[in-house]
């Protein structure tokens, strides 16, 4: 039977994943959630898993109860989680929110088996790490952010040397409309609303922001690997195409689906083939319209920050992320502004570009967690500055 794992368990695309598998079918190894240790254990018992963690401490006490009688090791706090990502499985889905879910992917990817790779931020802040280590212990990493899932299936098969374009799109989120004055007002609860897909929290903001679209962009150059000026961004409001690849003969191929997350992580848990999902199926005289329009870097900056990473590379990607999740944590507080955001993550990236190690040499772990690190003292700073 095969055996899974699931990071990231009591999330948006932990519980889409799950909804995916069969207990009777396949082992579970070890899930992982946070605070809501209720439903981690319901889910534990239901499939039989080895372990369940919580990444909080606190929460130790509550699991191990909901877990009593069931024979499930109950384990908590970010070393447990490691340890629990440690324990071999064939596939392991990391759908953790955060650079958090970095150390995880990166031990499971030990086990030479797939790494279902929801949390982007891991391929943002250390994308040449995981890539080799993945190559390293003959691990694949699947993608299943929607976008870079519609690339992968679209280049499967293709000359990759032909490629001329990766085109990702983005829905734009509830603000897309928005003007800037309008945008300086905007609350946390406004920017949660997103118009097609039903997602985590941060994810939800980070896509009115487009700071979402900004990792996703460096999430396909770290994936594909395609020089960052082949790939673009389209607004595009319907989120019917998830992504198109232009080649050199001037076809460019599209990948349409629902906006439903389970199609891209059954891809991954059946890839190389495929198989029947529960999603609901296109109708596309329905649907009837499909537009574009180019994004707008002065509304939405967080684009043009990411070219910037893009052609900084080496820690920039750590940096942006980790100042990211600081201002975003600002905003949830409403403690700074929406537009804050980007500008906090700016003032971060040039305050810290001073103070980072510079080599030639790969990056390592610790130069990636101490440049995370730096970059979240710093961003408070600038937050704080900025606060209201
Ligand atoms: P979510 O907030 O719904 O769930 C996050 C999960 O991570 C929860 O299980 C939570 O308990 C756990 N978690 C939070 N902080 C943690 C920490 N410090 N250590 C360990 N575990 C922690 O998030 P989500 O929307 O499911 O997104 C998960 C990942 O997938 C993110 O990287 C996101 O960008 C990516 N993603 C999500 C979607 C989507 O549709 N939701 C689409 C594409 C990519
Ligand atoms: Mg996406």
């Amino acid at each position: 039977m095969r055996r899974i794992s699931v990071f990231g368990a009591t999330g948006s695309i932990g519980q889409n994943t799950l909804d995916l598998l069969n207990p009777g079918e396949i082992e579970i190894i070890a899930l992982s959630g946070g605070r809501q240790v209720d439903l981690l254990a319901a889910d534990a018992r239901r499939f039989g898993a080895q372990v369940a963690v919580t990444c909080y401490p606190d929460c130790y006490d509550a699991l191990k109860q909901a877990l009593a009688g069931s024979g499930i090791e109950a384990a908590a706090g970010p070393d447990a989680v490691v340890e629990a990502a440690d324990r071999p499985a064939d596939w392991v889905m990391s759908a953790i929110v955060g650079a958090a879910g970095l150390v995880p992917g990166l031990r499971a990817l030990r086990h030479g088996g797939t790494l279902a790779l929801a949390n982007k931020e891991s391929l943002v802040t250390a994308g040449e790490l995981l890539m080799s280590e993945a190559q390293r212990h003959g691990a694949t990493i699947l993608p299943v952010d929607s976008e870079h899932s519609a690339v992968f299936q679209t280049l499967t098969g293709e000359d990759r040397a032909a490629v001329e374009r990766v085109i990702i799109t983005a829905s734009g989120g509830p603000f897309r409309d928005w003007p800037l004055e309008r945008l300086a007002g905007a609350t946390p609860q406004q920017a949660v609303a997103h118009p097609n897909w039903s997602m985590g929290q941060r994810i939800s903001i980070d896509s009115a922001s487009m700071f979402n679209k900004a990792l996703e962009l460096i999430e396909a150059r770290e994936f594909f690997g395609f020089p960052s000026e082949r790939i673009e961004v389209i607004v595009h409001p319907q989120s019917i195409i998830h992504a198109m690849v232009g080649f050199s003969d001037g076809g460019i191929i599209a990948h349409l689906g629902p906006a439903d997350m389970r199609h891209a992580i059954g891809y991954a848990l059946n890839w190389p083939g495929r198989a029947h999902v529960p999603v609901e199926r296109l109708d596309l005289a329905r649907l009837a319209n499909l537009s574009f329009q180019a994004p707008d870097e002065t509304r939405f900056p967080a684009l043009r920050l990411a070219r910037e990473v893009m052609a900084a590379r080496g820690l920039s990607g750590a940096v942006f992320n980790a100042a990211k999740e600081v201002a975003l944590d600002h905003f949830i507080g409403r403690q700074i502004g929406f537009l804050d955001m980007a500008a906090v993550v700016e003032e971060t990236m040039v305050r810290v570009s001073g103070d980072l190690c510079r080599k030639d040499a790969a990056l390592d772990l610790e130069d990636i967690l101490n440049a995370d690190h730096l970059a979240r003292q710093k961003a408070e700073e600038v937050a704080r500055l900025r606060s209201r």
